[in-house]
């Protein structure tokens, strides 16, 4: 195999903080052992300070940001409740698949790929939705959607975030912002391997629970015992004990540079690379003012590609030569745009100077 020395620059997994790889060698203990029980306290307290909340029900999903998102929304959307969502890419699409196969009604409120969605239209789509959901970070178009208008003006609503790629990335206030219920990942900004899906819950939103969610596995009113219960812990389903070691070491990195400082090593490495990509002549796909540094997306130079060589071509030339690897574009942007993570531990200066340093050698 020998990938080890793979730099992963897409916008799926970065390369995990070393911190967090030493901690999947930790013993396995049992999920109700009093001393796994006390990590996963501490791991679940390291989420209330990246996510900046106090909510009691703060814990990590056992599976990938797509369950996140499943569990916030089954929990709190019944059958014929409108929800507003906003549509920017494909996480906003996959958003609106969820809540349709829980037989709500959607009303989305589109927006031009590469463009921001405006917080008003999402406040002015319907008079009284049961949630607002949107993407704070849309991974497949490079965008950040603005959160604190749709919070301050949401009234009875519920206001639901995808906040895979922003946590530990950009800033984020889910107390302040006044988002009900929030999910994230553990393999973009956290800088650990993909696994978990990050949730936290308001009480407001605990409140507005469905009476029966319509799924089993991801009912949290059934998981908020063993996650939160204090001393009697009652078993749901087994955790991911080496999973959560992970998930614990990553924040603990995080925390430990203070999340301003990880949240300006983001931001410094991605006006690094916007900067560098237009130096080279290139042009970036994501409206200025919402670029995220933790994903850029860039236009494909179509023109300066090598003879006989198509963008995948290049892709994999990266890949083979410089083990640096990037992605490609989604749906209508597919064969148009690169999207280039610098997520987590892989958000290095180094690693920025060395990729555009390989696509100047490239590219004509
Ligand atoms: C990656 C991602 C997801 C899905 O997460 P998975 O871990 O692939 O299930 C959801 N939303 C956004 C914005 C993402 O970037």
């Amino acid at each position: 195999m020998g990938h080890s020395d793979r730099l992963l620059m897409g916008p799926g997994p970065g390369n995990p903080y070393p911190e967090v790889l030493e901690a999947f060698g930790r013993p396995v203990l049992g999920h109700l052992d009093p001393e796994f029980i006390e990590l996963l306290d501490e791991t679940n307290e390291r989420l209330r300070a990246v996510y900046r909340t106090e909510n009691a029900l703060t814990f990590p999903v056992s599976a990938t940001g797509s369950a996140g998102m499943e569990a916030t929304l089954c929990n709190v959307v019944a059958p014929g409740d409108v929800v507003v969502i906003g549509v920017n890419g494909v996480f906003g699409e996959r958003m609106c698949d969820v809540v349709d196969r829980l037989g709500a009604e959607v009303v989305r409120v589109e927006e031009e790929w590469g463009r921001a969605i405006d917080p008003q239209r999402m406040l002015d789509a319907h008079p009284s939705p049961k949630v607002i959901a949107t993407v704070h970070a849309e991974t497949s178009t490079g965008v950040r959607n603005d959160i604190a208008e749709i919070g301050a003006a949401k009234g009875d609503a519920l206001l639901l975030v995808d906040c895979v790629t922003s946590l530990g990335g950009i800033p984020l206030e889910v107390d302040a912002w006044g988002i009900d219920l929030a999910y994230s990942g553990t393999q973009k900004c956290l800088g650990v391997p993909p696994g978990l899906s990050p949730v936290t819950v308001s009480d407001r939103a605990i409140e507005r629970f469905v009476e029966r969610s319509q799924s089993w596995y991801l009912d949290m009113a059934m998981i908020a015992n063993y996650v939160t219960g204090g001393g009697a812990r009652a078993y749901h389903h087994t955790a991911p004990i080496s999973m959560i070691y992970g998930l614990h070491a990553g924040l603990g990195v995080i925390l430990e540079e203070g999340l301003a400082n990880t949240q300006a090593r983001h931001q410094e490495c991605g006006d690094m690379l916007h900067e560098g990509l237009q130096k080279m002549g290139l042009e970036l796909f994501a409206e200025e003012g919402h670029r995220l540094p933790e994903v850029t997306s860039v236009h494909i130079p179509l023109d300066r590609l090598p003879r006989d060589q198509d963008e995948a071509d290049v892709r994999r030339y990266l890949l083979g030569r410089y083990g640096i690897e990037i992605g490609g574009g989604l749906g209508p942007v597919a064969g148009k745009v690169w999207r280039i993570g610098c997520m987590g531990h892989t958000a290095r200066p180094r690693n920025v100077t060395l990729l555009l340093a390989a696509l100047a050698e490239i590219l004509d």
